[in-house]
């Protein structure tokens, strides 16, 4: 059997990816606390990459000092990298939004996304996994009409966008955001943690049929994957 890619949900705006040689990667990694995340932080003790959207609590957590102590290789914003140094991380890479990395044979990606920050800006990352499976994690953000634009570029298999309103996209504005895309499939997030946030995928489910019919939605609950 083809090995493949496996992208795990761990709540929130929380995932992991294996890629298909078994590189793994941790976006926005808040497990400790994160009342939806089924997993504790001992299982990501060994991952490679990590990526950090942002510097919000939900999002960079409170687990770094102990992820960092197998030196995963980081990929964030100077800024964020700066911050990160002062929990333990001795290296990183640096990077910013429109540029490209290659950590192993994966490529990561830096976009934009529209959101706030203590440090740096908030951005989104497009992950190109060996076997040139491309991951787009939007981090926290409004719809942005630049989607079209990454739409275009990049050949999008699985976008994860965040769906919750009051700090991010709603429903709404997530269908809008997948009718640009273009991705085969769609996965939300970022929604039904907080008592304020949606609390359900329904309506997204209903007008990404409307708007984007051609692209799949993918409802996860925490602690199931997506193969691709
Ligand atoms: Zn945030």
């Amino acid at each position: 059997m083809v090995a493949r890619n496996r992208v795990r949900w761990l709540g929130h705006a929380a995932f992991e990816i294996v890629t298909a040689e078994g590189v793994r990667i941790l976006i926005d990694p808040w497990i400790t606390g994160n009342p939806a995340c089924p997993a504790e932080k001992e299982e990501f003790s060994d991952v490679d990459i990590i990526l950090v959207s942002h510097d919000h609590f939900d999002h960079v957590g409170e687990d770094m000092p102990f992820l960092l102590r197998d030196e995963p290789t980081v990929v964030v914003q100077p800024e964020v990298l700066a911050d990160l140094k002062s929990k333990g991380l001795e290296e990183g890479v640096g990077m910013n939004i429109g540029g490209s990395v290659d950590v192993g044979d994966i490529q990561i990606t830096m976009v934009q996304a529209f959101h706030s920050s203590g440090s740096g800006s908030p951005c989104g990352y497009i992950v190109t996994t060996e076997d040139g499976t491309k991951i787009y994690h939007a981090g926290d953000t409004g719809v942005f009409a630049t989607m079209q634009v990454l739409g275009d570029m990049y050949d999008i298999d699985v976008a994860l966008l965040p769906i919750g309103s009051v700090y991010v996209m709603d429903p709404l504005q997530a269908a809008h955001a997948a009718k640009m895309l273009r991705a085969d499939t769609v996965v939300p997030m970022h929604y039904a943690t907080f008592p304020a946030l949606v609390q359900d995928a329904d309506e997204f489910a209903e007008r990404v049929a409307e708007l984007a019919p051609d692209t799949d939605v993918c409802v996860l609950d925490p602690g199931d994957e997506l193969s691709l």
